[in-house]
């Protein structure tokens, strides 16, 4: 296996712009970076051309499902996926698992599960449930990244939502610890129209409407204010959301907040009644709401981007059945994002050197490892991926990774080809197949 190499293109990106470079990786990590072609006797050359060099995909939500739900999916599948998708580093989330990851035991089995199947880096969250306050700060000792909770019922009746007196019992643990808690804004009331047809599209949406998530919001900024906590907003799709939390980041650098492709890429207008293959919770919304979502996109107000892949059986989805009310609720689409919002972001103006940090820097300065990922710079681990952004292909079965090949990307016409990826200076994808295996990292925070 080659160690020590060399990586050019005319389009490398560093210091959040596209310079000819050449990078020098040895062993796992980038040993140095020189400007324009330079090649050494006796090194191996990668000669990329035009294609974009960038650092790996960093995706900090990801539902994997083992151990317990391996059926759903797993950690050699997901983590596949990732790598042919140009993510080199996800953190998993403390649910859909099972056990679900609220203590100790159930991380080491968690940890013990992913074992030889990690084919990108890969870290873990642990969860909030109204019985597990005294396990909160044992999970954050034991090296999770962020604590994760539901105002709503998570689907996996496991994984109970809290209340707010559950999160002002946890919220100085998490400050003492500068702690990130990620919350499922969703606070629900019987303020919803009662449903008639379950295989109506409009009425999931309506049965989820933006009070639910803005009344969360409001109580996850509460919190926020009064405890002076980190809090990250997972997955916003309602954007009667988005004036709150703009006003909440004038005042503190402790709120963040993600969107997902799915909630930029679709719209509910055009998606089918009877094709619970879209059902997410939060759901996707109307066009006029989503282009508000993109304008904040564009206007630097979601912090990042990640997938929320969160796949289940097709039986599980209701494929056969049609209904929205009884099917999973979760997308999958971790092998996606770069091709996935890149394509959307051409139609909509986001520039490539704008959408590069949200998938890289971004989220590893929420994890807390910008020091070593997230940039191509000296001294930083060797997680590349390297991307066709000319050419058009489709999203066909036949290169699906995950577990289980229905996605409602199936047969969409993209841009954003990942070609080659590089975990811990090894080379796992090469020309958009795997080649390497087994290059992941555990990733514990260290505390
Ligand atoms: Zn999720």
């Amino acid at each position: 296996m080659m160690t020590e190499f060399l990586i050019y293109s005319k389009r490398c990106f560093i210091n959040d712009q596209f310079i000819e470079s050449t990078i020098h990786i040895k062993s796992d990590k980038i040993l140095c970076i020189y400007s324009g072609r330079n090649e050494t006797p006796n090194l191996p050359f990668l000669d990329y051309e035009h294609l974009i060099v960038m650092p790996g995909i960093i995706d900090v939500h990801v539902h994997i499902n083992e151990p317990g739900r391996e059926n759903w999916e797993g950690f050699d599948t997901a983590t596949k996926a990732a790598a042919i998708g140009g993510v080199t580093t996800l953190i998993e989330m403390p649910l859909n698992a099972s056990p679900v990851t609220t203590d100790l035991e159930a991380f080491q089995l968690k940890q013990d599960a992913s074992k030889g199947k990690l084919h990108v880096n890969c870290g873990f969250y642990g969860g909030i449930i109204p019985s597990n306050k005294n396990d909160i700060e044992d999970l954050i000792k034991a090296g999770v990244f962020g604590i994760k909770g539901f105002l709503t019922h998570s689907g996996i009746d496991e994984f109970p939502n809290v209340s707010k007196t559950d999160l002002e019992a946890i919220a100085p643990i998490l400050k003492k610890y500068n702690v990130p808690l990620l919350l499922h804004c969703e606070l629900t009331d019987d303020n919803v129209p009662e449903v008639t047809n379950s295989k109506s599209y409009q009425e999931y949406l309506k049965s989820r409407p933006q009070h639910w998530e803005t009344n969360a919001i409001d109580l996850a900024l509460d919190i926020q204010k009064r405890f002076d906590i980190k809090m990250h907003i997972v997955h916003l799709s309602a954007s009667e959301g988005i004036e709150r939390i703009k006003q909440r980041k004038s005042k503190t650098d402790k709120l963040t907040v993600e969107t997902c492709p799915h909630y930029l890429y679709f719209n509910a207008e055009t998606i089918p009644n009877e094709s619970p293959i879209f059902k997410c919770a939060p759901p996707i919304r109307e066009k006029a709401n989503n282009e508000k979502l993109w304008n904040f996109l564009l206007d630097d107000g979601f912090d990042f981007l990640a997938s929320d892949h969160s796949p289940a059986p097709p039986e599980r989805k209701q494929l056969e059945s049609g209904d929205f009310f009884k099917a999973w609720g979760g997308i999958s689409g971790l092998q996606f994002t770069l091709p996935i919002i890149y394509t959307n972001g051409k139609e909509k103006g986001l520039q490539t050197e704008k959408l590069i940090p949200l998938l890289t820097k971004k989220p590893a300065e929420f994890l807390g490892i910008e020091h070593k990922k997230g940039n191509l710079k000296a001294g930083f681990d060797a997680d590349i991926v390297v991307w066709d952004d000319s050419e058009e292909f489709e999203i066909t079965e036949d290169t699906i990774q995950h577990k289980h090949k229905a996605t409602p990307y199936l047969n969409e016409m993209v841009f954003g080809k990942v070609i080659h990826t590089f975990v811990n200076g090894v080379q796992v994808v090469e020309n958009s197949k795997l080649k390497t295996l087994q290059q992941g990292q555990l990733l514990l925070k260290d505390r």
